[in-house]
């Protein structure tokens, strides 16, 4: 007696995540949306009558990889100012560049076209911090992807909001608009604790609590900014963020280059996550977050690309190894951070400091279905001892084949299918004639 389901895939290779197992010649069974079972093939394949039977004899499953910070919308700016340290970078150019340029137009090229480069490298589920969340939310809707899209902070005026009560009504609007959509969430954006005051950030706590938010801030990023924190508010902006109550276990900080080791344990204590930029920390040369600490410590440690301005790729296959490689490297230790872990930060981790560990982060019965198959039909990954090896160390997302989000098929083949490809490079056509980014 077969069982009808909506989709079958057969993997050589499965990479579940949670529990850590890499399984061989198994496969998931999808219905609606959803992770039915997780079983040999041959068994599969006498119990299952799917609707759609995709075989991937040379393939690894895994899940989606989860993007924990980001700034999407600015994949427009790629490359228009490099080599420079982070104040010079943001004072003299990107904040500039934005001034004349971003509106929701901007938010949702931008985002969309971020959306695509994500979908093509296996990443399925983002966290994003940028002005028009509500643009953003147009790109994301548009893509398929999965994101947690933050409510933007700031203590100054942008072309977007005049005050920080401006801010936020029209990040609050947006999510309102957004909250029955099933891919979408908002969290609190306050920028980092140089842009944003005091009275601002105990009403973000107050909003937080009330609306049960997670927030998403910048924090110690650079030493210069610990310095200044210093001399403007007599202590560390970590101190001060707990005095200030936005230290929670919904809280997400990115960056977190300069700790001492009170603040490592301090973030354990209140149960923050980290999204750790290796990238983008190397190219601004802010620092190395001190991963291994806070591992040990205990604290939940994600994975971001940071946005595309200071990358310049928005790339988890990247992001994984240069984060095992800058482990090893300021550790002077070779065992720091194996591919297993890194992928589970890539991963699992990502989704739990996003509140999302009962939905995605790994191949489970009754989680979604966002999977993503990577080939190593490729002369660079044979021959193959170990899977989990060569998906952090040797493959790129060039190999990504497949990408599923809720059991619908995004790529197949490393082809792209449900994007509107050609609308979106006439609108990139139209950037890239735009004066003010010279
Ligand atoms: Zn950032």
């Amino acid at each position: 007696m077969t069982e009808k389901t909506d989709l079958l895939i057969d993997a050589r290779w499965i990479a579940t995540v949670s529990p850590a197992h890499l399984l061989e010649h198994h496969s998931v069974a999808v219905r609606d949306g959803r992770i039915h079972a997780i079983l040999p093939s041959h068994e599969a394949h006498s119990r299952y009558q799917p609707d759609e039977h995709v075989r991937l004899p040379h393939h690894l499953l895994m899940p989606g990889l989860i993007n924990l910070h980001t700034h999407a919308a600015m994949s427009l700016m790629r490359g228009i100012a490099d080599d420079l340290p982070l104040m010079r970078w943001l004072q003299e150019h990107i904040w500039p560049a934005e001034a004349k340029l971003v509106s929701p137009e901007f938010v949702r090229d931008g985002t969309e076209l971020a959306c695509l480069e994500m979908l093509r490298g296996g990443t399925t589920c983002f966290s994003d911090m940028y002005f028009h969340p509500e643009a953003a939310a147009e790109g994301v809707i548009r893509s398929g992807l999965r994101a947690a899209l933050g409510i933007v902070t700031l203590d100054f005026p942008t072309g977007y909001a005049s005050d920080a009560t401006d801010y936020l009504e029209k990040g609050l609007a947006a999510r309102e608009k957004y909250l029955e959509h099933p891919r979408l969430r908002f969290m609190l954006a306050p920028h980092a604790p140089y842009t944003v005051g005091d009275e601002t950030f105990e009403r973000l706590t107050t909003i937080a609590g009330q609306l049960d938010l997670g927030i998403h801030i910048h924090i110690h990023e650079t030493a210069d900014e610990v310095e200044t924190s210093l001399r403007q508010h007599g202590s560390r902006p970590l101190t001060r963020l707990r005095q200030l109550g936005v230290l929670g276990p919904g809280t997400v900080g990115v960056h977190a280059t300069q700790l001492n080791q009170q603040e490592i344990d301090m973030l354990a204590a209140h149960g923050c996550s980290i999204a750790h930029c290796p990238t983008s920390n190397m190219k601004l040369a802010s620092g190395a977050t001190p991963v291994m600490a806070l591992l040990a410590a205990g604290i939940n440690v994600g994975l971001g690309t940071d946005g595309a301005a200071s990358n310049n790729r928005l790339d988890m296959f990247q992001e994984m190894r240069h984060a095992a490689l800058l482990a090893k490297h300021t550790n002077g230790d070779a065992t720091a951070l194996p591919a297993a872990q890194v992928l589970q930060m890539a991963t699992l981790n990502g989704a739990r400091a996003l509140g999302l560990e009962h939905e995605i982060g790994s191949i489970e019965n009754g989680k979604q279905a966002d999977l993503v198959a990577v080939d190593f039909d490729h002369p660079e990954l044979m021959p193959c001892f170990d899977p989990i090896s060569h998906l952090v160390y040797a493959a790129g997302r060039e190999h990504v084949s497949h990408v599923w989000i809720s059991g619908k098929c995004h790529i197949a083949d490393s082809k792209t299918l449900c994007f509107d490809q050609a609308r979106l490079k006439t609108s990139l056509a139209l950037w890239q004639n735009r004066s003010e980014f010279r």
